[in-house]
């Protein structure tokens, strides 16, 4: 396979160290809040490569850190802590804050479909990690102590900057206005190992080190962790392009000062997700998250494949719109798939061997995802029979993950059950309007008549009343305008 390499600027081929295990790592969350949906673009395609890699043969062990200390609102350890701001918002403990968030985001990667990575690692768990790293990096020279610190000295590297192919917007990405310099660091861009003397006297996490009582700073959990489980020798190291620099940039500076040789071969980063408005963030406009999906009568993988549409190294802009046009795909993709036949029949062959050519062609090119569902088509037009079409889709489903032989046979079971009960129920808008969301929430409020929910019922109707949505029992169904 080809991947591009960020380290390179190129996209090169895919060759792991070891051919027997692949070795990736993948930046983890910081659990001090929600993650929004365009956090979890990255580890959407993230969960891909990985599957792919598997699918192609290659056994993966995957690790995968969470950030519950010393992760500060600039990425360039400045501002504020991230996870006691967390504490201070909702009342709770840091631990508390660490606890219900990595819940959240594993709850949110399950209704996406992301696998969980083998290894998950909190990074306070790895402290006497983080302590021999530090000790070396100061014994070499890389590390120095200022204002009861420890800093990482770059101008001790030949070079420094890896992920310089951004433009400068890019590159400050992580380095936010608004926050006072610390000026016991020797270069702009030298990066704290570890914080003694720190500004928030009401730190709730500290360890023992030989520089005094404090806590690790941002960067070195991923090099502390990816070491400590992955070894010396790292095949790909992912995250968010927003990890690029200073994080990325930071961990291959002290993991290979500390090892005293090259690290990882390939570098993936994943592009922003942005509204209509700009990039996404947590604190500016409307807060997306899976649940907020959810709540508006969305299928969480229905962005799953709004995400695969699109290639991980473009930016991807969310609208509503664009979420809804996912959705119809979606819904009618499954239901060409329910109209097919499982059977005994004999599998075909050459359709088989024809049609993964096509899907390797794409997924092996860089992970072009949206020629992979472009291959769900091609399966689906070719001539051949129902039993060789569902087990290619199944096939390739197990990359992208879309859920599509399950939803197919619920969507069977559906339609059964609707002619059962004498026929189907059928929504029309007067306008001939198509809106996946309020379809779908017309669509619950006649479930829970039908389970003799009334109240449910009644409160559907009057939030799609709240939304300027004016509904109307017809014979068979509803129809609906907005007024
Ligand atoms: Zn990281």
């Amino acid at each position: 396979m080809y991947l591009y390499n960020s380290a390179s600027h190129k996209k090169e081929e895919f060759i792991p160290n070891d051919p027997k295990l692949v070795k990736m790592y993948t930046c983890g969350p910081t659990v001090y809040h929600f993650a929004h949906i365009g956090n979890l673009r990255s580890y959407i395609m993230e969960d891909v490569l990985e599957k792919y890699l598997r699918y192609i043969g290659y056994p993966v062990k995957r690790v995968m850190n969470i950030t519950d200390v010393g992760h500060l609102t600039s990425d360039a350890d400045e501002g504020e802590d991230k996870m006691l701001k967390g504490a201070k918002r909702e009342h709770k403990s840091v631990m508390e804050i660490a606890k219900f968030y990595t819940d959240a985001f594993f709850d949110d990667c399950r209704k996406l479909n992301i696998k969980r990575p083998d290894v998950v690692q909190p990074a306070t768990g790895c402290i006497d990690e983080y302590i021999k790293i530090i000790t070396k990096l100061l014994d070499t020279g890389y590390a120095y102590q200022a204002g009861g610190n420890v800093y990482f000295d770059t101008s001790k590297l030949e070079k420094y900057y890896i992920f310089n192919d951004h433009n400068e917007e890019d590159l400050a990405v992580g380095v936010r206005e608004g926050v006072e310099e610390d000026t016991n660091k020797r270069n702009k861009n030298d990066f704290v190992l570890w914080f003694t003397k720190s500004k928030f006297e009401d730190q709730a996490l500290k360890w023992d080190s030989p520089w005094g009582v404090g806590y690790p700073g941002w960067h070195i959990e991923c090099s502390g962790i990816s070491l400590k489980y992955l070894g010396e020798d790292l095949d790909i190291h992912c995250g968010g392009i927003d990890n690029a620099f200073p994080h990325h940039t930071n961990e291959i500076a002290q993991s290979e000062s500390y090892i005293g040789h090259h690290w990882c071969n390939y570098w993936m980063h994943v592009m922003h997700l942005n509204t209509t408005s700009g990039k996404m963030s947590k604190s500016k406009g409307e807060f997306l998250t899976v649940s907020l999906l959810e709540q508006k009568g969305y299928d969480p993988l229905a962005y799953r494949l709004f995400c695969l549409q699109s290639h991980y190294r473009k930016n991807l802009v969310f609208s509503w719109e664009n979420l809804d046009n996912a959705m119809g795909t979606y819904q009618k993709l499954i239901a060409k798939i329910a109209a097919l036949k499982p059977s005994d029949e004999p599998i075909d062959e050459d359709a088989v061997t024809a049609l993964r050519e096509k899907f390797n062609k794409a997924l092996g090119n860089d992970l072009n995802t949206s020629l992979g569902i472009t291959a769900l088509y091609d399966v689906l037009k070719y001539q051949t029979n129902d039993a060789t079409k569902l087990y290619l889709l199944d096939d390739f489903d197990k990359v992208l993950s879309l859920d599509l032989l399950k939803k197919a046979e619920e969507a069977r079971k559906k339609a059964a059950s609707a002619k059962g009960s004498g026929g189907e129920y059928n929504i029309v808008s007067e306008s001939g309007e198509q809106d996946a969301a309020v379809e779908a929430k017309i669509r619950a409020r006649y479930e829970a008549k039908k389970a003799k929910n009334f109240a449910e019922a009644d409160q559907i109707r009057d939030e799609l009343k709240a939304e300027g949505i004016e509904l109307t029992d017809i014979p068979g169904g509803a129809k609906w305008n907005r007024v």
